[in-house]
């Protein structure tokens, strides 16, 4: 059966117990957009008008199921709309607003500054705490990033690092910025510039994928032991303790 297409939520929050129930999430990117195309994404990966379940019809992707609904936005919405939103939702007992998609936030940098400075100013500094959750690769499209992040009054910022080197990141996370190891460049400097800010910065790595390569060269692509993560993100100036793991989880068909 073919569902209509919804449209989705602004905001929402995690009905699961492993997320924290004090926290409002945000979603601002139109139709699922993001800089990567991760082979392990539980996004949708077609257009949901064309069918994401390859049979004309549109089904919630994992993130949708966790949030109870819908998150595509067929454009993203303007700050006076996401703060309209937040202000409709929040609750006097929320201590953090989560900037984190569905799909990737830092596409719309300078809305993202403009939500998070109107927070701080309305809500107060000490009482809501804003995250944003970013692949890093912003510093390939903007400048200063961290800084500006920095200056909107953003509190922490969680980044998908995923590799340890530019040919590893190139093959799990197929950035569509360009497919050399570039982009793992701009993503390091992004780390390293927020771990230089005043803003808590951890580094996420997903664990326990892998699958045939699907460019047709044959063999595995597979992440790496959590050492190796471990070590590499030490290089970066993110402690063990400011490591998130993500152990991976099949979608299911
Ligand atoms: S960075 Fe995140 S949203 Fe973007 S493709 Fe990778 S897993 Fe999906």
């Amino acid at each position: 059966m073919t569902d209509a297409i919804q449209e989705g939520s602004i905001v929402y929050r995690f009905k699961t117990p492993a997320e924290d129930a004090n926290t409002l999430y945000v979603n601002m990117i139109g139709r699922y957009g993001c800089w990567n195309d991760c082979l392990f994404c539980g996004r949708p990966r077609l257009d949901p008008a064309e069918g994401s379940d390859g049979s004309g019809g549109w089904r919630p992707n994992v993130y949708e199921e966790k949030a109870g609904t819908s998150l595509y936005l067929r454009k993203s919405p303007s700050v006076v709309t996401v703060l309209d939103a937040i202000d409709n939702e929040i609750k006097q007992e929320d201590r953090e607003i989560a900037i984190v998609g569905l799909g990737e936030p830092l596409m719309e940098l300078p809305k993202v500054c403009g939500v998070i400075g109107s927070i701080k100013g309305k809500y107060g500094v000490h009482k809501i705490g804003v995250r944003v959750d970013t692949d890093g690769l912003v510093k390939c499209v903007y400048p200063e990033p961290a800084k500006r992040l920095e200056d909107a009054g953003l509190d922490e910022v969680r980044i998908s690092v995923n590799a340890v080197n530019g040919e590893d990141y190139v093959r799990l996370c197929r950035p569509t910025l360009g497919s050399t190891p570039w982009v793992f460049g701009k993503l390091v400097d992004f780390v390293r510039d927020c771990v230089s800010s005043s803003m808590i910065t951890k580094a996420s790595f997903v664990i326990g994928f892998e699958c045939d390569d699907p460019s047709g060269r044959g063999g595995m692509i597979a992440t790496r032991p959590q050492q190796e993560y471990e070590d590499f993100a030490g290089t970066l100036g993110i402690p063990p303790e400011d490591i998130i793991w993500r152990q991976y989880v099949p979608t299911p068909d």
